[in-house]
């Protein structure tokens, strides 16, 4: 007989991203909704390890919605990745008597995740909440429209001054292995090419998109560089390469950096949050364990952290079409 959950609680972790406070809230007021008691524990598994949180109710999640960034905090912890680590998270829930956890975060948040429910067989259900979209069963991630959208009014801005004084500007978005900011960012902005982890379209492909454009009359152009792109060099080299090859483009650098990661959250990362983070707490209470929750054609779906942990994103590869079709 699986217990009857009583206490739920909620962490963020790993990197932060806009709509954590959202996800947060949400799971807050479905727990007080379905008559549990919630706790927040602060800075990820740290605050778990450390037992430090704190108890919530409805009215302590007031005014955060529309709020960047987690107001429980985010970190990393190596101690959690030992199994010393997890054992002592494992006796500050049973001391705080907490019967089950919602975990916001992303693909790290999640190995952990998995590992402590499977070890101490405490129900865990995670909620995708990173700006990479780089999660394995959902299409998208708490966070992900936000920084898209940041991302592009950043690319409009640089475009202004770009087509002012006919520059090349090298733009890097984040996305270490993967490239969905890149490349929708890229198309969105309509950028003359896309650099992603996961295509090696090559550096000399670069350098003759660039002079066929040049010749075509283009007196500006912006190329979107992904921080793991699969040519190899980073940003700056890049830059030098194509100024090297191509001494008459006058070429700047712009590395967005952590602007990516802030900001008030779009309306479909709040709703988004919101849905994703209510049917955690339900699943909880129906003593589902060890899934992750998501979102497939419009409908809210589950996966098996196992698998989340296993598989691998796939960008939508006619995306690179389009962008070669437009870039011309
Ligand atoms: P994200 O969840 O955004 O991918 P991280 O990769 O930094 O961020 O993971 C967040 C935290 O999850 C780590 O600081 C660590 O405490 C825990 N974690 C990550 N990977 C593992 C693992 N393999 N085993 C146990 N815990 C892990």
């Amino acid at each position: 007989m699986s217990k009857k959950i009583k206490r739920i609680g909620v962490m963020t972790s790993g990197g932060d991203a806009p709509g954590m406070n959202a996800a947060i809230r949400a799971v807050v007021r479905a727990c007080a909704y379905y008559q549990v008691e919630c706790v927040g524990f602060y800075s990820g598994y740290s605050g778990m390890i450390e037992g430090k949180y704190e108890e919530l109710n409805a009215r302590s999640v007031r005014n955060i919605i529309n709020r960047g960034g987690t107001f429980l905090r985010s970190a990393r912890s190596a101690e959690f990745k030992t199994k010393e680590g997890r054992a002592k998270a494992a006796a500050q829930l049973e001391k705080a008597k907490i019967d089950a956890m919602v975990l916001i975060g992303g693909d790290g948040t999640f190995r952990g995740g998995q590992l402590f429910c499977n070890e101490h067989n405490i129900p865990v259900i995670g909620v995708p909440g990173t700006i990479d979209n780089d999660i394995f069963g959902t299409s998208y991630t708490i966070g992900y429209d936000t920084a898209l959208n940041t991302v592009l009014s950043a690319v409009d801005k640089i475009r202004d001054t770009a087509s002012s004084h006919d520059r090349l500007f090298f733009i890097e978005v984040m996305g270490r292995d993967a490239g969905f900011i890149a490349l929708n960012t890229g198309i969105g902005a309509g950028a003359e090419e896309i650099l992603i982890p996961e295509e090696d379209l090559g550096i000399d492909r670069l350098l003759n998109s660039l002079e066929k454009s040049r010749r075509s009359g283009k007196t500006s152009s912006i190329v979107i560089v992904s921080e793991g792109d699969k040519t190899g060099k980073n940003v700056f080299e890049l830059a030098d390469y194509v100024k090297k090859n191509l001494p008459y483009y006058d070429s700047k650098v712009t590395v967005l950096g952590h602007i990516q990661r802030g900001g008030s959250p779009t309306c479909f990362d709040r709703v988004l949050a919101s849905r994703l983070s209510v049917k955690a707490v339900e699943l909880l209470l129906d003593n589902k364990k060890n899934l992750m929750v998501g979102i497939k054609n419009e409908e809210i779906v589950t996966c098996p952290l196992d698998d989340v942990i296993k598989g691998k994103p796939s960008i939508n590869k006619d995306l690179i079409r389009i962008s070669e079709i437009l870039s011309i």
